[in-house]
């Protein structure tokens, strides 16, 4: 294939990779997204194989038929619950690949190369590596606290600012000697401490971030990967890794900045660390139960849902842990037909990843027209007779409003208690990811319907005759 031709088929995919992002940033148009990523790299990896490689053919499609069998597997097995941990999980290869690439770069030394040439094919190769390594580092840590493997508390080490600072100039200077010591065909030892250090800092940064701030670290991976991808691309000399690259990154950057906003955070402050937690409290039992807890059962659920002019659905990570959007989509339907005006108070950290509860009920079918985000709804609980709580814990807690030192202080949260009545379904009185106690749940005006929210919406579906 002529060069020519490679490089059309890399501005198309490039156009097309574009055209994805854009379709991704609105439910009605992400299924049309995805058709265009896929399109793309579909032209990216047949031009790259066909135009670009010219050996090790064998090597090549081992590694295709090897990965994109674990993909395809992957992509079957998961469930909805755990996309969280496996988008985090494949950000660190994303990582480890740049790690690899650059260590490969520096090893195959051009010895042809010299002068500024040198220099900036050095500063490529130890960039990468620097970005590779804490997005792997950071990435892995992230997977386990997302799957619970390990605690999602913050990990606050003694000065800990002091110690990223100590990381950040050590791996400054030691760029400066692997640039020296390079050019005289050594280098080694600086790049491999280097390496070293962005692990530790990787594991570090993600440590310190506590619970509730994550779905900022998840954004901030993803523009890290983007990062690693597009350094890839330099070391590579490939233009549509580089384009790619620079694509995720910056539009994981402006996610990262929407997911702070929305959180009430300064992004310093996350990637800092323990936002929220230096000397703070988490809203203790005994402050959360002022009151008394009041349960309800389905049919008087069903009951108030009939009687209700306006009903608002909160839907929270439960609601996919018990899969129960189709129901709720049925629900709605009902009500709506019964001439009850039904709404959806999305909160933007909702669930484990961004959009997750905008996903899940445009698959079963609500209506987007009805779907309305926490800035566009919040100032109208007021005038709501019943909100239904689906799974939803963090997003709905008064402490963040109401206890100055919480984890959780500062975040909006929609605020169902200011309606007339609030019905919270879940299993248990437990906390939610963020750990914090919850004083919504006793509250005059609200009500408990304990067990699975699937199985408790089905009973009262069945009751609304
Ligand atoms: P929470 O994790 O705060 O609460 C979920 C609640 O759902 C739990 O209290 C649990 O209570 C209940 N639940 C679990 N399974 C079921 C079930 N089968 N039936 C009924 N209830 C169930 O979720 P929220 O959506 O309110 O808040 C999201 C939290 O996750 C925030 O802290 C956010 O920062 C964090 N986060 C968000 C990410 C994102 O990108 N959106 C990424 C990472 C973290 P019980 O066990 O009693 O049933």
């Amino acid at each position: 294939m002529s060069y020519g031709i490679v490089t059309a088929s890399y501005i198309g995919a490039s156009v097309l990779f574009i055209l994805a992002l854009g379709g991704l940033s609105q439910p009605e148009t992400a299924r049309r997204g995805n058709f265009y990523g896929i399109i793309g790299m579909a032209m990216a990896l047949a031009a790259t194989i066909v135009g670009i490689v010219t050996n090790h053919h064998f090597i090549l499609f081992a590694g295709l038929i090897i990965g994109g069998g674990i993909g395809l597997m992957l992509a079957k097995r998961i469930a909805m619950t755990q996309m969280p941990e496996l988008v985090a999980i494949l950000h660190s290869l994303v990582g480890m690949a740049a790690v690899l690439v650059g260590f490969a770069n520096f090893m195959g030394n051009d010895a042809a190369l010299s002068g500024a040439a040198r220099t900036v094919h050095d500063a490529e190769t130890y960039v990468g590596i620097l970005i590779g390594a804490l997005t792997f580092s950071g990435s892995v840590v992230a997977f386990l606290k997302l799957s619970a493997r390990i605690s999602g508390k913050p990990l606050l080490l003694p000065g800990r600012h002091w110690l990223n600072l100590l990381l950040l100039l050590a791996a400054f200077w030691l760029g400066g000697k692997f640039i020296h010591l390079s050019a005289a065909g050594g280098g080694s030892l600086p790049l491999i401490a280097m390496t070293l250090i962005a692990l530790a800092f990787g594991v570090h940064m993600v440590m310190a971030i506590g619970g509730a701030d994550m779905p900022v670290v998840i954004s901030m991976l993803n523009s890290y990967s983007g990062w690693a991808a597009a350094a890839t691309g330099f070391m590579l000399n490939n233009d549509l890794l580089i384009v790619v690259g620079a694509l995720v990154g910056s539009s994981g950057a402006i996610l990262s900045y929407i997911m702070c906003r929305a959180m009430n955070r300064r992004f310093i402050a996350v990637i800092a660390g323990g936002f929220g937690t230096s000397g703070g409290v988490a809203a203790t039992d005994s402050q959360a139960e002022a009151g008394e807890v009041v349960a309800i059962e389905a049919e008087a659920v069903a009951d108030l849902l009939v009687n209700a002019r306006e009903v608002m659905i909160i839907p929270g990570y439960g609601m996919a842990v018990a899969q129960a959007q189709h129901t709720v989509s049925e629900i709605t339907r009902k009500l709506r037909e019964k001439k009850v005006n039904v709404r959806f108070g999305i909160h933007p950290v909702a669930g484990r990843m961004p959009g997750h509860m905008n996903v899940l009920l445009a698959e079963a079918k609500v209506p987007y027209d009805i779907v309305f985000e926490l800035d566009e709804i919040n100032d109208d609980f007021p005038h709501v007779d019943v909100s239904v709580v689906i799974g939803a814990n963090d997003i709905v807690n008064p402490a963040a409003q109401e206890v100055p030192g919480s984890p959780i202080a500062g975040m909006p949260v929609l605020e169902c208690w200011k309606g007339k009545t609030t019905v919270v379904l879940k299993r248990s009185m437990a906390t939610g990811y963020a750990g914090v106690a919850n004083p919504l749940f006793y509250k005059e005006n609200t009500r408990m319907l304990f067990g699975d929210a699937r199985q408790s919406l089905d009973k009262v579906l069945k009751n609304l005759g």
